[in-house]
């Protein structure tokens, strides 16, 4: 496995590669490695002859100087996972190198994709995203690019974003992967102790006391139960919402195919975000 920091290095190897044929999958991420983001890994390996995999904090995302600086980073033992499995590549640039003095950044107009839930809560978070994964797939250029749908508008934003750019990159969606508990994994759940993990739980349960009851009732019955039982836990809910999977337009009375219930809340400072679909559509 190959760890690279600079774009040139990793371009001249990976010129090499597709010289040869090869096809590249792409995994972006912030490190921090959990299993959700080595199933993701492993769809690459699966479904690619190339696996990279990017580890970068992207500073413009973050609307949260605090959270920026808490996030946590342990590139060694990220590095130390990835080898255990068929990786073939990381690429760890620094911030630096991401963004050099004289780098333009695009500018999309993303619409409601960028005007609900994480977007309206956290200002200007999407065009960070849209900067980053935008510069990390003109310096990979990859065939394959995998996201988790834990983080289910940016892989809407993502989709938008190579759509109207007309990458040449086929988008992959992969599940997410939980706790045996329930609990979405996160980076972020290794700033929770073991009782605030146990509070956490009502998030997931949350998701699917909304499952159970949209089967008899409308989202707008539904939001309005589940806001009234999270009201039973330790954590602050920042927002619930039924959406339309592809507008990510709220629902009201009138249930869509696969219609997602999405969900942020606190404990304590942590921000912990997760979904469910509660309309399964085979
Ligand atoms: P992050 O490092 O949090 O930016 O995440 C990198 C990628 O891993 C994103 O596409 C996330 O959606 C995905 N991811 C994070 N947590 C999970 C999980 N529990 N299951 C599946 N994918 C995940």
């Amino acid at each position: 496995m190959k760890v690279y920091s600079t774009i040139s290095a990793l371009q001249e190897y990976v010129s090499k590669l597709k010289l040869e044929g090869k096809s590249i999958g792409f995994v972006p991420t912030m490190g921090a490695l959990h299993y959700g983001h080595i199933s993701l890994v492993n769809s690459a390996i699966t479904q690619c002859d190339i696996t990279i995999v990017s580890i970068f904090v992207n500073p413009t995302q973050f609307n949260n100087q605090e959270d920026l600086l808490n996030y946590p980073r342990t590139l060694e033992s990220d590095i130390e996972l990835l080898s255990t499995i068929d990786c073939d590549i990381i690429f760890a640039p620094s911030v630096q190198e991401m963004y050099p003095e004289k780098s333009v950044s695009i500018q999309l107009d993303l619409g409601n994709l960028a005007e609900v839930m994480e977007g309206k809560f956290r200002p200007g978070h999407f065009d960070g995203v849209v900067n980053v994964v935008s510069r990390l797939f003109e310096i990979v250029k990859p065939d394959k690019a995998f996201f988790g749908l834990k983080d289910f508008q940016q892989v809407s934003v993502i989709r938008f974003m190579t759509n109207f750019l007309k990458l040449p990159i086929e988008i992959i969606a992969c599940p997410t992967l939980r706790e045996q508990s329930g609990i979405a994994m996160s980076s972020r759940n290794m700033r929770l102790s073991e009782s605030e993990k146990e509070d956490s739980l009502i998030i997931f349960n949350s998701l699917c006391f909304a499952k159970k009851l949209a089967s008899n009732q409308t989202p707008d019955e539904v939001k309005a139960n589940v806001i009234d039982y999270f009201k039973n836990g330790k954590l602050a809910l920042e927002y619930f919402e039924i959406v339309n999977p592809i507008t990510l337009e709220a629902l009201s009375s009138q249930w869509v195919p696969n219609a997602t219930a999405c969900i942020v809340a606190f404990c304590g400072e942590v921000r912990l975000i997760d979904n469910m679909n509660l309309k399964i559509q085979d």
